[in-house]
């Protein structure tokens, strides 16, 4: 596009082409407003995930009167109920109870370390800046935390967890919520194109009721009209292969991907179709922790992310330790992608049972996992060493080693965090799992301001057009670190609703 050329004259000039029977080929058109309006809400939530009913609750909360949130799928919750269940907070009462010293200034130094620079500021400070006062207003939707884990990249622990143990104990709450405050969930509709008026300005959508998912031209056509604005919380892409190998070619059809089906990313496209800008759409994170041997993200990860640090991961093929096991998300699947065969991590007995229950693991769950043979019991090193065609001598060097690590508390090696309450794993026995990564976010999106307004290719805002959660881009940069996405939905979800209802602060 000529860049004196504005997006208001662009769309202008595209609709009197599209009249003149001469649209721009392979460029789909933003929706025509129609005659009349199917329906007229406030304020239209796109997706029942973590940012679309935070959105919801605190739309409400802030006096919004008529709010509708849709979703394409027959259950509500996407990723989010899915999710591991934990969110980041820095500097709350539980870590203070747990002798945890931590601050927004410490989290808003990881997130943009892990980040490689690349998250934009503003936005990430707005996380970490909230973070404290996000925990307490989840704990007032009656969301209830159990304890307070560590995620590798971060420089404390400060992922608060929940008794659920999944993100289903944050979504119930908030649709209880809903329920309460009386605001609508209307589940199989599905938004296909965003409608506009002739300046650019968000009207509302076209979308299709009675959708089943899967059956592409199901459902039946409405047109909802949005008076104070359309927030589009509809998740990433990471189940759309085309599209995330047109941002990372690698990343074709052989890797599988821990989302729910849902997360086809068309909503981003619609945006695009009306202007809206995208920021970092190549960072896609692969999840380190998935295991061959389950589909999606399986148990696997709630064994490994506890185990990491006290145990330790080798390349069987090697037997020995190939990267720092307690470093980000992108360092320890990189390091995997390039083995290019699974990899494995064990843990003995003794730290396992100190570190993996009580946290996402309850015993059950392992007991599941050890039943389905994605973790592994081995009495001794031999045995573990013999099951994975590992070289028992070089095995036992590299065990011994990280054995003196433990106990000298440095990782000359790899720099691996090394925690004190940490035992020597000696010979066992062990608990084993394999590993090889899934593709698991999506950290590019839509580029917002800090107030979760959409912006156009100019960088301009665009009016009645919000997005929140994994739908939008640059808040992690090129790592997301574990439990700040979900500090991000719920932190920009109930950002947008601020916004739409008119407050001029951010929260
Ligand atoms: C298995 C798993 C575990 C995770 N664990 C963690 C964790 O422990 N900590 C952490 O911080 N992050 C975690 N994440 C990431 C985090 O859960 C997601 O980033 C987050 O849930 C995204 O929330 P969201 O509200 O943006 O989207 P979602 O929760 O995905 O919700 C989007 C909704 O929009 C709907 N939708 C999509 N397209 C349309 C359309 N065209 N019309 C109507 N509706 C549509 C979808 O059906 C979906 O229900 C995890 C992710 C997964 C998959």
């Amino acid at each position: 596009m000529n860049s004196s050329m504005t997006r208001r004259n662009f769309l202008g000039s595209m609709t009197a082409a599209a009249a003149a029977g001469l649209a721009a080929p392979g460029l789909a058109m933003a929706a025509k407003a129609p005659e009349k309006w199917d329906k007229t809400v406030d304020f239209l939530i796109v997706g029942t995930g973590f940012a679309g009913l935070a959105a919801a609750i605190q739309g409400h909360e802030d006096g919004i009167k008529n709010i509708l949130v849709i979703d394409k799928m027959p259950t509500a919750g996407g990723n989010s109920i899915i999710n591991g269940g934990a969110v980041a907070a820095a500097g709350t009462d539980m870590q203070k109870a747990a002798g945890i010293k931590d601050n927004p200034d410490l989290l808003y130094a990881d997130i943009l370390k892990a980040g490689g620079g690349l998250a934009h500021p503003e936005l990430a400070r707005h996380i970490a800046d909230s973070s404290v006062e996000n925990y307490h207003w989840l704990k007032k939707q009656g969301v209830k935390f159990k304890a307070v884990t560590f995620h590798g990249g971060h420089s404390v622990p400060r992922s608060h967890a929940v008794m659920e143990n999944s993100g289903a104990g944050f979504i119930r709450p908030m649709l209880a919520k809903c329920k309460e405050y009386g605001i609508p969930v209307q589940l199989r509709t599905i938004l296909d194109e965003i409608v506009v008026d002739d300046k650019g300005a968000v009207l509302g959508i076209k979308a299709r009721q009675n959708y089943r998912f899967g059956r592409d031209n199901s459902g039946k056509t409405v047109y909802i009209r949005a008076l104070k604005g359309v927030l589009l919380a509809a998740g990433g892409f990471s189940r759309n292969v085309p599209m995330r190998m047109e941002h990372d070619p690698r990343l074709n059809e052989k890797f599988g991907s821990t989302n729910h089906p849902g997360a086809t990313g068309e909503v981003l496209q619609a945006a695009q179709m009306i202007g809206a800008n995208t920021v970092q759409m190549d960072w896609i994170q692969l999840g380190p922790w998935t295991s061959p041997d389950e589909e999606g993200f399986g148990l696997a990860p709630l064994f490994v992310e506890p185990a990491v640090g006290y145990g330790l991961m080798v390349d069987p093929a090697t037997g020995k330790r190939f990267i720092q096991e307690t470093g980000n998300r992108k360092v320890r699947a990189d390091a995997i992608v390039a083995i290019e065969h699974p990899t494995i991590i064990y843990i003995s007995e003794k730290n396992a049972m100190n570190k993996i229950y009580g946290k996402n693991m309850t015993p059950e769950l392992f007991n599941r996992a050890v039943e389905n043979g994605v973790v592994r019991k081995f009495e001794n090193l031999k045995a573990l060493a013999d099951y994975y065609k590992i070289d028992y001598k070089t095995l036992k060097e590299t065990n011994d080693k990280f054995d003196g690590y433990i106990k000298a508390q440095k990782d000359p090696e790899f720099n691996c965090m090394m925690f004190k309450d940490a035992v020597p794993n000696g010979d066992g026995p062990f608990y084993a799992c394999r590993l090889w990564p899934r593709v698991h976010h999506t950290m590019g999106g839509l580029s917002i301001t800090d107030k979760a307004q959409v912006k156009d290719a100019h960088l301009k805002v665009i009016p009645g057009l919000y997005a929140a959660g994994e739908i939008t881009g640059g808040v992690h940069g090129m790592v997301r670190l574990g439990t700040v996405a979900v500090a991000d939905c719920i932190i920009f979800g109930r950002t947008a609703a601020h916004t739409a209802a008119g407050k001029t602060s951010k929260l």
